[in-house]
């Protein structure tokens, strides 16, 4: 079994480290969150007093952060795992950060010799839990074969995407869906309630029907159709509305760096944005209902 260093045991992190350890892995983790670190060590981690520390003697790397500014003070900056990492070391960032940044770093990592994979997930903090994460993968195909059996233990899907940054770029692209989708839905069950058309029976048509979405029956903006769902428990996250807007944040990047027109993603990316400065970032995502709602 590997020796796994493990960067960021937050919410996602977390949890993914637990499983990793589940699966006979010896897990070394550092997180500057003290109340983070303690419960993964609490779980049978070992705790490591910086990243550098974390890679030390180890055959992988996990690092599961924010966002790009993280990583790349993680691996680049001074101390960082690049230059304390050894030759055979593999590394694999799960965070979902942008595709200039990841493929930045990949080309760090390839110059001192090192295999690096861009790995973000999709499933949230459930999938997490669970270990049925989709891992969306970009790197060499040599890296996706090393890195395969270490991430089967967190997910259930490992999907290779291309080479550095792929994983990203796909990452993005779902995001930007998801938003776009959700955003639909929460127009369409609006609008029913408008109509008085019952909330149950709207679910019931269209999780059959052209309209269907995983959105809408997975995910339902209103309580009742989906017992799971973040609306009924107060939008708890789930995914918060931070997050999306980060992504989308993303997403708008690669569309602008790229050439490509996105104005369903912009305007998805606006509406969240007006829902966050309402106070709702640390929400779910979905409860951007009531902004589409009060709007009226
Ligand atoms: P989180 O804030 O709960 O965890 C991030 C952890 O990283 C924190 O514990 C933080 O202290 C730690 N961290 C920050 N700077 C660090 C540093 N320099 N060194 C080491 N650790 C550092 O966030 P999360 O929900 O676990 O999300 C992590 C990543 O996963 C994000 O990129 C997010 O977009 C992505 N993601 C999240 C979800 C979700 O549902 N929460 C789903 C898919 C992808």
């Amino acid at each position: 079994m590997a020796r796994i260093g493990f960067i960021g045991v937050g919410n996602m992190g977390g949890p993914m480290a637990r499983n990793l350890m589940k699966a006979q892995h010896t897990v070394t983790a550092f997180d500057p969150l003290d109340t983070a670190l303690a419960a993964i060590v609490e779980a049978g981690a070992v705790q490591a007093t910086s990243a550098a520390a974390a890679v030390e003697g180890a055959d992988a790397v996990v690092t599961m952060v924010p966002a790009g500014p993280h990583v790349r003070e993680i691996y680049l900056g001074a101390g960082g795992i690049i230059a304390a990492a050894a030759p055979e070391t593999l590394l694999m960032d799960c965070s979902t950060i942008d595709v200039t940044t990841a493929r930045n770093v990949a080309g760090a990592a390839a110059e001192r010799g090192l295999d690096m994979v861009d790995a973000p997930v999709s499933g949230g903090t459930g999938g997490a839990i669970a270990g049925t994460l989709t891992f969306m993968v970009g790197g060499s195909e040599a890296a996706f074969a090393k890195a395969r059996p270490i991430l089967e233990h967190m997910g259930a899907r490992i999907v290779h995407c291309g080479p550095a940054g792929n994983g990203q770029a796909a990452k993005v692209c779902n995001n930007m869906m998801l938003a776009i989708n959700m955003l639909g839905v929460v127009e369409g069950f609006t609008l029913a309630d408008n109509l008085g058309l019952d909330r149950q029976v709207l679910f019931d048509v269209v999780a059959n029907s052209s309209g269907q979405s995983w959105a809408v029956s997975s995910y339902c903006p209103v309580p009742g159709p989906v017992p799971a769902s973040p609306a009924n428990n107060g939008f708890q996250p789930g995914f918060t509305a931070d997050m999306m807007v980060k992504d989308l944040r993303l997403a708008r990047d690669a569309a602008m760096k790229s050439g490509t027109g996105t104005p369903m993603g912009a305007l998805a990316e606006a509406l969240m944005a007006l829902h966050v400065s309402a106070g709702n970032g640390p929400r779910d995502f979905s409860s951007i209902i009531e902004t589409i709602r009060a709007g009226g």
